[in-house]
């Protein structure tokens, strides 16, 4: 019978492409086997089925730390490169999973102005484009105008 570790990296690309962000080093190993429908890998360990990237974690580092998660530090839930893994808590998870969001989302307004330093007001959480807000402000003015006139 095939060593399951065997089992395992027959199923791994490692030449997957660059992590999506810069905390974890070289390229992901993407798995190519089975999925369990949200992205994750699923492997059969032999005696139960497992997601992959946690089975690489443990393979490579030993059991995950009780009431820890793990955390993809490249931002690919396929990859099960050890080294892009991270063991943290649910809230950090969470956390992580939407400054991830926050960040990605947007590099512009609707508009299409840039959201860099000087473009970008902060309030509540949410960005606001000031090239916008300028617009919006003379377009009122030139409304009330046209009313007074
Ligand atoms: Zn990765
Ligand atoms: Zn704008």
């Amino acid at each position: 019978m095939t060593p399951v570790t065997d089992r395992f990296f027959e199923r791994v690309d490692k030449a997957g492409p660059i992590s999506l962000r810069r905390g974890a080093k070289g390229n992901c190993w993407i798995w190519t086997g089975a999925g369990d429908g949200h992205g994750y890998g699923r492997f059969w360990d032999g005696s139960k089925q497992v997601i992959a990237h946690r089975w690489a974690y443990q393979h490579h580092y030993g059991a995950i730390p009780s009431g820890l998660v793990l955390d993809h530090l490249c931002r690919r839930t396929a990859c099960v490169r050890p080294d892009h893994l991270e063991a943290v808590t649910q809230a950090e998870n969470v956390r992580r999973g939407l400054a991830g969001l926050f960040n990605a989302r947007k590099t512009h307004c609707r508009a299409g102005h840039a959201y860099d330093e000087a473009n970008t007001r902060r309030r509540n959480g949410r960005r606001d484009c000031r090239a916008c807000a300028r617009i919006a402000a003379a377009r009122y003015r030139a409304q009330k105008e046209t009313q007074a006139a």
